[in-house]
């Protein structure tokens, strides 16, 4: 099974394919539904955690020790402990790390586009944020179009803010409670919120992170998945460094085609990048395909023609990494007929 089956992303495996935008977007929203729900719920289901109060990690229902006790002892040799050590925590972090580095290498930041809880969190504020302010977020004082990709006015009003504030604020708490679990006994957790009775740690926990949370899901989304996760960074680093790895390639040879538009795509990106630009000013790209989908409705509505933005990978994906042109983006142009 190669890695596009894998990853069931249907553009790829292939220089230039077509793709159906809403189809993308359907299978992108059951896998963000499907790992917010793991998110949280594996503390309960004791799928990871940390038990603080035991002192261990809980993996797939089983405790997770490094098995160092017996070393002062002499139970165990230095030798086994280092055998351990190696075993049990570094060969499942180097996995863990060996396998997102694998997809970011081959096909960016899909897993912030596809699996991240909190940028499901940044999607949905965004669309809230936008009818309820008619601006992408707090710091952009401009205004946005309100209109979707074809043409159809967004909702606004009154009730779109309280909507994005309940969402703010909702969204915090729930993070803010299943962190906690992480760390304590959800049964625990979970059993003194519902009877109204957590501890006083608890509750300054879980009011402290509810509060942090929420000033950063209302003033700095973006900026935390651009700049200040390190998930994310690491991914697009892996992901430049492939000059051949899945991209949002634009068709310059048909960019007449935009000089109706409103910079839809532009207007769709959850990160607020210009996805026409070249790769290395996409850095912070999650792969979302929001643009892809946002272009292919402008141009069904206008022309009826494809989405002059599509993933590509190869020679089109170098293509994208000059911005000057270069025999990439020439082999490019010849391949488009441009
Ligand atoms: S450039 Fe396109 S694929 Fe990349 S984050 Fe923006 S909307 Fe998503
Ligand atoms: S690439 Fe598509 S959506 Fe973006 S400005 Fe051009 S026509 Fe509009």
């Amino acid at each position: 099974m190669s890695g596009c089956d894998v990853l069931n992303v249907p553009a790829c495996g292939s220089t230039r394919r077509s793709r159906s935008g809403a189809a993308v977007q359907g299978w992108r929203l059951a896998s963000r539904v499907a790992f917010f729900a793991l998110f949280v719920l594996a503390p309960a289901l004791d799928i990871f955690r940390l038990d603080l109060v035991a002192g261990h990690f809980v993996v797939l229902g089983h405790d997770w020790r490094l098995g160092l006790d017996g070393l002062s002892s002499g139970a165990i040799s230095p030798a086994q402990a280092v055998a351990r050590v190696v075993l049990r925590a570094f060969v499942p972090i180097a996995a863990v790390v060996g396998l997102l580095g694998w997809a970011s290498w081959r096909f960016g930041r899909v897993y912030c586009g596809w699996l991240c809880p909190h940028f499901s969190v940044v999607e949905t504020i965004n669309g809230l944020w936008r009818r309820a302010w008619r601006r992408p977020g707090f710091w952009e004082r401009a205004a946005l179009p309100h209109r979707r990709a074809d043409g159809r006015a967004l909702a606004s009003g009154w009730w779109w803010r309280a909507a994005t504030v309940v969402a703010v604020v909702g969204f915090a708490f729930l993070w803010a409670v299943t962190l906690l679990t992480y760390l304590l006994p959800p049964a625990e957790v979970w059993g003194n919120l519902v009877a109204l009775t957590p501890t006083r740690n608890q509750a300054l926990f879980i009011g402290v992170a509810t509060a942090v949370l929420a000033g950063e899901f209302a003033f700095a989304r973006h900026l935390f998945c651009r700049f200040g996760c390190a998930l994310g960074v690491f991914q697009s680093f892996v992901w430049i460094a492939n000059r051949n790895a899945m991209v949002v390639g634009f068709d310059r040879a048909r960019a007449r085609a935009c000089a109706d538009c409103f910079k839809a795509c532009e207007h769709a990106c959850p990160m607020r990048l210009k996805p026409r630009a070249v790769k290395r000013l996409t850095f912070a790209c999650t792969q979302c395909a929001r643009c892809i989908e946002a272009c292919d409705t402008v141009q069904a509505v206008a022309s009826g023609g494809p989405s002059l933005l599509e993933w590509v990978r190869a020679e089109a994906a170098r293509a994208e990494t000059t911005p000057f042109g270069g025999p990439e983006r020439a082999a490019d142009r010849r391949r488009r007929g441009g």
